[in-house]
C-alpha cells in the first residue's frame, strides 16, 4: 500500500461537530467524488424516493419531502479534498468558510427528485445541522441549483444536533421548522441514521422504514459510525 494511499483526512463526525478528528482514507474520498459507482448509487437512491411517492403521498392534508443537506442534497467533497491537500483537520472555522463560498454541488438525482415532489405538490424541508449563522449562505448555494425554492422550509440546527424536535414541529405544523400547519412527512432522505425517525418516533422501527419511507445516501467521508468502537453495529 502507498504512503499516500495512507495518508489520513480529518473529518467531522458531523458536519457541525467539532470532534477528536476521526480519519477517512483517501480511497473514500476518491470513490465518493469520482466513481460511477457512486454516482449510480445516489441516482438509484433518489429513483426509489421518487417511485414512492405514488404511495406515500397519500391522505389526508399537505405533504412533504424532508432532506438532510450536506452529502444528500449537497456534495462537500471539495472542502473535505482542500483539507486533505493541505493535511488540515476539519474544524468549524474552515466549514463555515466553506458553506460561505457557496460552492457545493448537487448529489447525483437529487434535483430530478426535487422537480418530480414539486409537480406532484409536494412541500420541499431542508433539515440540517448547519448551524444558524450560516443559513443565508446554505439557501443561496442550494437556489443556485434550483434546489431551494420559494416557501421551501430550511431548518438549521438549534440548541440540539437531535432533528426529532424539528421533525416533530413539520409534523405537528407548530414552531420555527413547520408550514404552520400539520405536514405529513412522505419520505426522508439522509446520509446518517440520525436524519431518520427512531424507533417509535413516529411508527414502527427505523429499520423497517428503509427503502420504503426512508432513502439513505452513501458517505464514506465522515459520520458518528466513525466513533463506534471495536465491532460494533448501530444496526439491530
Ligand atoms: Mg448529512
Amino acid at each position: 500500500m502507498s504512503a499516500l494511499l495512507l495518508l489520513l483526512l480529518t473529518a467531522p463526525a458531523s458536519a457541525e461537530d467539532d470532534g477528536p478528528g476521526p480519519s477517512t482514507s483517501e480511497t473514500a474520498l476518491k470513490w465518493l467524488r469520482d466513481s460511477a459507482e457512486y454516482h449510480a448509487i445516489a441516482t438509484q437512491t433518489y429513483r426509489q424516493a421518487t417511485a414512492a411517492l405514488k404511495t406515500n403521498k397519500k391522505g389526508k392534508g399537505p405533504w412533504a419531502a424532508v432532506l438532510d443537506v450536506d452529502e444528500t442534497v449537497l456534495d462537500n467533497s471539495v472542502y473535505q479534498l482542500e483539507r486533505h491537500t493541505y493535511d488540515l483537520p476539519y474544524e468549524s472555522v474552515s466549514w463555515h468558510a466553506w458553506c460561505e463560498r457557496r460552492q457545493a454541488t448537487p448529489v447525483p438525482g437529487v434535483e430530478d427528485f426535487l422537480t418530480e415532489v414539486r409537480k406532484q405538490g409536494g412541500r420541499v424541508v431542508f433539515l440540517t445541522n448547519r448551524k444558524a449563522v450560516v443559513t443565508e449562505a446554505t439557501r443561496d448555494n442550494l437556489a443556485d441549483h434550483g434546489l431551494y425554492q420559494d416557501g421551501d422550509l430550511l431548518c438549521t440546527r438549534t440548541d440540539t444536533s437531535d432533528k426529532a424536535p424539528r421533525r416533530e414541529q413539520v409534523r405537528t405544523g407548530e414552531g420555527p421548522c413547520s408550514f404552520d400547519e400539520p405536514t405529513r412527512a412522505a419520505v426522508y432522505l439522509g446520509d446518517s441514521w440520525g436524519d431518520f425517525p427512531a424507533d417509535g418516533e413516529e411508527t414502527g422501527a427505523r429499520l423497517d422504514g428503509v427503502g420504503s419511507r426512508y432513502f439513505v445516501l452513501p458517505n464514506p467521508l465522515y459520520g458518528e459510525w466513525q466513533f463506534l468502537r471495536g465491532i460494533t453495529r448501530p444496526l439491530p
